[in-house]
């Protein structure tokens, strides 16, 4: 699964034409809202690409639009629960200007809810599921221009963005017991080779810097494409595209990383070293429940192998706590797991029940489950234990000089992000957004660092 983050975007991430903010009416306007992971906002990349590619323009607010699209998740029910209350605003927009179309996209649309919806939900025009961009862009009530090439993101941008994500794989074939997005996203697609490395050409050279590989099991890549390629041979040919500066991919699964692909993570010098392989809970007995298809001594001698071959590995993990059947010892040997093996960062969740899934079912088990209050003070216990690590483990960057690249602004400093990812920000007057800048780290802290810039040219 991959890190749920609660990504907040809307329309207003994309530059605006001067003249467009003046002349678009309301009826060309879209307004696109994304809760999820980073393959919603994949998603809604693309769309928002091809919405400005068919003639329409980015609002800035709902009711400045007249097509809205709200990117769904349906990881969490508090995903769901934002979601709720965003339609309910949209409600009055409707209801004064009823030409308004609406569209509730991603993984909350599933085959066995869209009715339940369609009563619930009567301010929602339509209802499509994850990733049919060209399905949601075909809703578009007034385009001036027909899409006649494959929706690709930044195509129209005026100014592109410095890091890219780009999907290789739609949908999920595991059966974890907490986990809905098999039963939204449907069966494992890799998407061809030579598609992706198109793609990736076509980004870079709009001016992208950075590219991050998406899939729900990014390692499975290829096995149900004609010769069985491996992730480790994608990497390898996206590698090769010119200006390229940095290649990451996202989300590993302990089951599938072969030695080959690690070895291969560890010689493409552009492949940034840092791994996001979730655990999900550190006791057999617990892993065995959530179906995972691993033990914790599979993922501890997998994490020895990174280790050995690249020691500047920066690990993260995601872990959800309180899971139907989590006992007091089987937490107790997460947090021990978590000490011995000091990851960089956790994404931890206290479980949340999602329905049609298996552990939904045995959270109706008053002996399985865990009470509400339980979970999220071993939540609490677990992110404690993880500042005080991150806190030891980003201190070993103080003094030191890091390659960091440069996405952007934010409240007056420059924000960037080094090979491992960690988060770096600086004060400078020049722009430097994306460029890769070294900086000389000054301070640190459990969630990013913060250094000034070691060399001082102007920004090429
Ligand atoms: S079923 Fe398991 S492997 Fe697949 S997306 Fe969900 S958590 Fe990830």
């Amino acid at each position: 699964m991959q890190e749920v983050q609660f990504i907040d975007k809307h329309a207003a991430m994309l530059p605006m034409h001067r003249e467009d903010r003046n002349t678009t009416p309301r009826s060309r306007r879209y307004y696109v809202w994304t809760v999820g992971c980073q393959m919603n906002v994949s998603d809604s990349e693309r769309l928002e690409a091809a919405l400005q590619g068919v003639g329409y323009s980015p609002a800035t607010r709902p009711h400045e639009a007249g097509f809205i699209v709200l990117n769904s998740c349906s990881v969490r029910a508090s995903a769901e629960e934002r979601i709720i209350g965003k339609l309910g605003e949209l409600r009055h927009i409707k209801r004064r200007n009823p030409d308004t179309r609406i569209v509730l996209w991603g993984c909350m649309v599933g085959p066995e809810n869209e009715s339940i919806f369609k009563e619930r939900l009567p301010m929602v025009d339509y209802f499509v599921s994850p990733s049919a961009v060209d399905q949601v862009v075909s809703l578009a009530p007034n385009p001036i221009y027909q899409l006649d090439e494959p929706v690709l993101p930044v195509r129209d941008w005026t100014h592109s963005p410095t890091s890219v994500y780009v999907p290789i794989q739609y949908g999920c074939n595991m059966t974890c017991s907490y986990c809905v997005i098999p039963l939204r996203r449907g069966r494992e697609q890799s998407r061809p080779l030579e598609e992706i490395v198109a793609e990736v050409e076509h980004i870079v050279a709009r001016g992208a810097k950075e590219i991050t590989l998406l899939g729900q099991i990014v390692d499975s890549w290829g096995h149900d494409l004609p010769g069985r390629p491996e992730l480790a041979d994608l990497l390898t040919a996206v590698h090769a595209t010119p200006h390229l500066a940095r290649l990451r991919f996202l989300t590993s699964h302990p089951a599938w990383m072969t030695d080959r692909l690690i070895a291969t993570v560890a010689d493409l010098p552009r492949c940034q070293h840092e791994i996001n392989l979730p655990i999900q809970a550190g006791h057999d007995a617990l892993l065995k429940m959530m179906r995972r298809g691993y033990t914790v001594a599979r993922y501890r001698n997998l994490v020895e192998k990174i280790r050995t071959a690249m020691p500047d590995i920066a690990l993260t993990t995601d872990i959800i706590v309180g899971h139907p059947g989590e006992t007091r010892a089987h937490f107790e040997a997460t947090l021990a797991l978590v000490e011995e093996i000091r990851f960089d960062k956790v994404h931890i969740a206290a479980f949340s029940s999602r329905p049609g899934t298996l552990a939904a079912e045995q959270e109706h088990d008053p002996i399985l489950a865990v009470p509400e209050a339980e979970k999220q003070a071993r939540r609490q216990e677990l992110e404690q234990l993880q500042e005080c690590l991150a806190t030891e483990i980003n201190h070993a960057f103080q003094g030191r000089t890091v390659e960091v690249l440069v996405e952007g602004e934010s409240r007056g400093k420059w924000r960037g992000r080094t090979g491992g990812n960690k988060l770096v920000f600086f004060t400078h007057p020049d722009d430097w957004t994306g460029q890769l800048v070294q900086v000389e780290i000054i301070h640190t802290g459990p969630w990013s660092l913060r250094g000034r810039l070691a060399s001082t040219e102007a920004p090429g």
